[in-house]
Parts: structure tokens; C-alpha cells; sequence
């Protein structure tokens, strides 16, 4: 099976509704012509609606970095996906190391929310990986398969095929330590046979697996190569129009 592959950049606590519309400017020129790849842009709440009047002709989407489940009410400071959608966007990141490890965010809570964004009619990515410490430990695998039945526990596989998964060893965010495309592709397996238990051999066959975690232009090409690993979530490099061009070229020739 043929599967589309997500570069998908997410820009963090990064750019101001200016700085956000000249780089999203930037990568419509240098980059929106690309087809055989599915490009993403993740910038801050604030500038998601300046950016999607930039891409409203154009196949690049937005994303959101987070949301919240409930629909609306008293939740201070919360954006549910609704207001996500309404503000232009069609992707949500869900789940992200830094909001388990500075937000408190659990499996539970990522199920809640990617449960709400599929309802909204949003594509979730939702991410997942271990700590250089459980790496360490040998406990990498058990940490993905517990990670993984949380957030996807009572889909349906309807359900489960909207859904791409991010895989983000902790160690490798921002680091510049990026995962061997072997430790990466290993978990990328895993995670599609743990899937297709649950959801059968077509679901999980068809489910986009990106690798997350210090992506830059002269990495892509290897890691993609590895038979399960169908894009990437890039933080850092991302931020910068040239950078994320070359990584989406890359990911577009090896893609040919
Ligand atoms: C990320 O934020 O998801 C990420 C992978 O960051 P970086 O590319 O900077 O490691």
C-alpha cells in the first residue's frame, strides 16, 4: 500500500502573526507545487487565521499544536476544536512530549482529545515516544505499547484511519541527537504490527508513521527510506523557510 507522505512543521512558542505570514509566504513559493507530499505548518494559536488567509489557495495545511476536548464553557484559556477548524486549520498535534513533560498531559487526556478532534473533523497527529531514561532501561517498546492503547483505547477502526502517529523519542527533540533510521524504523514496526492487532492488517497498513526529533535537511532522505517511516514532524529546522523546503524536497524525491 502507497502511503502519502506528512512533513509536518511545528513552529512551538515561535512567531509572530507577521513573522508567521512572511515564512508561510516563503514555503508557498518554495515548496506549494509539491504534491507527492502532504506539507503541514503547526504556527502558534495567534497566527492561525493570518496564515490560512495566505494558504487558502494553496495544498499546504494548518495545523494547531494542541486543543482541548470539551466544545466550549468555562475552561479558561482553552481552544476547543471547533474554534480550531473555524480559525482555518484541518490538523491538530496532539499529544506532544512537551505537553506530557511541562503540561502534565496523560494518555487519557490524549484520547479525549484526539476523540474531539476526529469528531470536529480534523486529522490528529498524535505523538508518542520514551525518555532517554527508559530508553536506557530497555523499556522503550513497553512505553510505546502502553502509550498507544491510552490513546487510541475504545476507537473504532473507522476511527483509527484518520489518525497519523508521530513517533518522538524524547532524547531526540531538540536536541540534535536524531534517532539511527534502525532505532527509528524498529519502533515505526512496532508500531504498525501493535496497531494492526487491534485494528486489523488494512487500518494499520494504511496509517502514516512520522519520526520526530532533530529532522534537518541532510537527515530526511536516510530515514526515509526505512519501509515504515512515512514523513516526519520537524520542530527546529522548521522554522526556517529554506531548512523546511529542502526536507520537504528531500522527503518529495525519495517519495518519486
Ligand atoms: C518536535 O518539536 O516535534 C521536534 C521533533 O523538534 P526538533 O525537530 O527540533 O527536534
Amino acid at each position: 500500500m502507497t502511503r502519502k507522505p506528512i512533513i509536518a512543521g511545528n513552529w512551538k512558542l515561535n512567531k509572530t502573526i507577521q513573522e508567521a505570514i512572511e515564512l508561510v509566504t516563503l514555503l508557498k513559493r518554495q515548496v506549494g507545487d509539491i504534491q507527492n507530499v502532504e506539507i503541514v505548518v503547526c504556527p502558534p494559536y495567534t497566527a492561525l487565521s493570518s496564515v490560512s488567509e495566505i494558504l487558502v489557495d494553496s495544498d499546504i495545511k494548518l495545523g494547531a499544536q494542541d486543543v482541548y476536548w470539551e466544545e466550549k464553557g468555562a475552561f479558561t484559556g482553552e481552544v476547543s476544536p471547533s474554534l480550531i477548524k473555524d480559525a482555518g486549520a484541518q490538523v491538530v498535534i496532539i499529544g506532544h512530549s512537551e505537553r506530557r513533560q511541562f503540561f502534565h498531559e496523560t494518555d487519557e487526556g490524549v484520547n479525549k482529545k484526539t476523540k474531539a478532534v476526529l469528531k470536529a473533523g480534523l486529522a490528529p497527529i498524535v505523538c508518542v515516544g520514551e525518555t532517554l531514561a527508559e530508553r536506557e532501561a530497555d523499556k522503550t517498546i513497553r512505553v510505546i505499547q502502553d502509550q498507544l492503547r491510552g490513546a487510541f483505547a475504545h476507537f473504532s477502526n473507522g476511527e483509527m484511519k484518520e489518525v497519523a502517529i508521530a513517533y518522538e523519542p524524547v532524547w531526540a527533540i531538540g536536541t540534535g541527537k536524531v534517532a539511527t533510521p534502525l532505532q527509528a524504523g524498529e519502533v515505526h514496526d512496532f508500531i504498525r504490527k501493535e496497531l494492526s492487532k487491534s485494528f486489523g492488517h488494512e487500518v494499520a497498513e494504511g496509517l502514516r508513521i512520522l519520526y520526530g526529533g532533530s529532522v534537518k535537511p541532510d537527515n530526511i532522505a536516510r530515514l526515509m527510506q526505512e519501509p515504515d517511516i512515512d514523513g516526519a514532524l520537524v520542530g527546529g529546522a522548521s522554522l526556517d523557510a529554506a531548512g523546511f523546503s529542502e526536507i520537504v524536497k528531500s522527503a518529495s524525491i525519495v517519495t518519486v
